[in-house]
């Protein structure tokens, strides 16, 4: 039986590249998706192309009862998830006093309380196991804050204090709990920006240029390792030297 993974937003971008890296390590991965179901399918069929065992799930984490019929489906097909990577995300720009009620709770929501979501619903069967290995997905804006983006560094600034939180409280029972900081990631999360924009972004970081999701797929493989087991509550910026 393969080891099980669970990438959530794992259709596109950065979730995309972690779902061919882990299934190149051996697992057998679910991709969660919430609205690119298309996506979600055609890397399905890719994986299976190579060999690889995945499956496409449809899941708003931001809900409970749908990340429990996740877990559900994803148990029942593929078996208990040890791997969780909790990636889902979407980003809010603006000034900060324009934001409104439904806008801060769609990131927080989806962001903060998503993550929330699946780690407590995987980790049943974690301790039961008495091995697991689950990684959030936060951001550079998440460890320093950027302006017009509050909400979103509040968002993810919350992911780094749980992920401190349940690292001390899991650490006796085999379950690791780390965190990646990405900083500028070439993904669709960029697209608002204009290719001048992005040239002047580039300016601004040592490594002079953005990083690819494969370079924040290593990183989880790195951490998902079973040879990892002594790091855990660390948060690893990924980010070409900005901070
Ligand atoms: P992306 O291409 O926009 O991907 C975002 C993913 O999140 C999509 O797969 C999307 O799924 C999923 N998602 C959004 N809301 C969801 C929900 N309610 N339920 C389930 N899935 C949901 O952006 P990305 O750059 O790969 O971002 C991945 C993660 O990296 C995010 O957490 C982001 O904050 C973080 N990050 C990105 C950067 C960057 O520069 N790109 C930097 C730092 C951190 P659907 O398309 O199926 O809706």
């Amino acid at each position: 039986m393969k080891k099980v993974a669970l990438v959530t937003g794992g259709a596109k971008g950065i979730g995309a590249a972690t779902v061919k890296k882990l299934c190149e390590d051996g697992y057998a991965v679910a991709i969660n998706y919430n609205t690119s179901e298309q996506r979600a399918l055609s890397l399905c069929s890719f994986c299976a192309s190579e060999g690889f065992t995945a499956i496409s799930v449809k899941c708003d984490v931001s809900v409970s009862s749908d990340v429990e019929k996740m877990f559900s489906q994803i148990e029942e097909k593929l078996g208990t998830v040890e791997l969780l990577v909790n990636n889902a995300g979407v980003s809010l720009w603006g000034l900060f006093d324009t934001v409104t009620d439904e806008e801060w709770n769609n990131v927080i929501g989806t962001n903060l309380t998503g993550t929330f979501n699946c780690i407590r619903r995987a980790i049943p069967s974690m301790l039961k196991n008495k091995y697991g290995r689950i990684i959030n997905i936060s951001s550079v804006w998440g460890q320093e804050g950027a302006s017009c983006e509050a909400v979103y560094s509040a968002s993810k600034a919350g992911i780094i204090g749980l992920t401190k939180a349940l690292a001390k409280e899991y650490a006796p029972s085999g379950i690791t709990v780390n965190c990646l900081c990405p900083g500028v990631i070439d993904t669709e999360m960029m697209s608002r920006f204009s290719d001048e924009e992005k040239a002047a972004i580039c300016e601004e970081i040592p490594v002079g240029r953005m990083g690819t999701p494969e370079e924040i797929a290593h990183a989880v493989s790195f951490l998902a390792d079973k040879n990892s087991a002594y790091i855990t509550g660390q948060i690893l910026g990924i980010n070409g030297g900005m901070i």
